[in-house]
């Protein structure tokens, strides 16, 4: 492990693991912490290609603190970044380890989600330079990374985008309550539905679900019975028609739909257009307003499971 300034190897671990970006982009960063990020050094100390030249400047040899810090083109993200910082200034920094063991001694769950989500959208723009010879401009690489941060409040989609959330909630003995709601750029809502199904149709755990979900889309999955299969299918053409991607929130960031499932035990299977039930307005409000978000002691359902 080479993760050891300002604290053991565990506690970075441990504060990147609670930081507010999408799994993948904390595993990026533990990876190279450790070194094991595939760039070209690694894979020609390994004999696994020719030469160990950076494949976006084509100067100097790819390390990981090059790739992910000190190439011109990571430079400009990173200052360009909400973060703008200046990685020249980082004089006593060598490796990336060095740099996330001092980010995670001082910076809180949210601006360690963001170096997490950043530092995955560097890595994200050169492969896919690397692999499709396709250069993403600034807005892109952004607008990426806005869609891995991963925080326990509902953020708007970035333009002209529409977000969707959903919740189920689980009754014993009655079923399964589902709720949608959909909102714009501007955290309109656009349209919201409830479902009730009298069966319990939610027995997996969200995140195997989740993480079943994403070796769907990865096409690692050999279909071996699991009841949710050709749903996930069904769900993964759809979203690719439409360009759109599924992400797990926290139960922060999906308060009006759990409060839209509960509200299924009474509603039934309805549909809302161009607004929500008027007992979610308080809730989308809070949503947009931020931090004055509202208790939900009303809610008697005995689980959730949030997307
Ligand atoms: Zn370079």
């Amino acid at each position: 492990m080479a993760c050891s300034t300002n604290g053991s190897n565990s506690t970075v671990q441990d504060r990147i693991f609670h930081a507010e970006a999408a799994p993948a982009c904390k595993e990026l960063v533990w990876l190279a912490c450790n070194e094991e990020l595939e760039v070209r050094s690694l894979l020609f100390a390994k004999g696994n290609v020719e030469n160990d030249t950076c494949p976006c400047c084509g100067k100097y040899s790819e390390t990981t603190m090059h790739a992910l810090m000190q190439c011109e083109e990571a430079k400009c993200i990173w200052f360009g970044s909400p973060l703008g910082l200046r990685v020249e200034l980082l004089h006593d920094i060598t490796t990336v380890s060095e740099w996330i063991g001092e980010c995670a001694s001082f910076m809180d769950k949210k601006v360690l989600g963001m170096v997490c989500v950043i530092m995955w959208a560097v890595w994200e723009k050169r492969n896919v330079w690397v692999e499709q010879r396709k250069k993403l401009d600034f807005p892109e690489v952004m607008a990426k990374a806005h869609s891995m941060f991963f925080s326990d409040e509902w953020i708007l989609p970035s333009y002209p985008h529409v977000k969707a959330n959903f919740s189920a909630s689980v009754k014993d003995s009655v079923g399964t309550a589902m709720g949608v709601v959909f909102r714009d750029f501007a955290g309109v809502p656009q349209a919201c539905a409830t479902n009730l199904m009298e069966k319990q149709c939610f027995e997996e755990g969200i995140a195997s679900l989740y993480s079943h979900w994403n070796e769907v889309i990865r096409g690692k999955v050999n279909s071996d019975g699991f009841f949710l299969d050709s749903l996930l299918e069904d769900c993964k053409t759809m979203i690719r028609r439409t360009k759109s991607c599924l992400r797990l929130v926290g139960c922060g960031g999906n308060k009006v739909a759990r409060f839209i499932a509960s509200e299924a035990f009474v509603y039934g299977e309805r549909v809302w257009t161009e607004e929500v039930m008027d007992e979610a307005t308080q809730y989308v409000i809070a949503d947009v307003l931020g931090p004055l978000s509202l208790e939900y002691s009303d809610f008697d359902s005995d689980s959730f499971h949030d997307f």
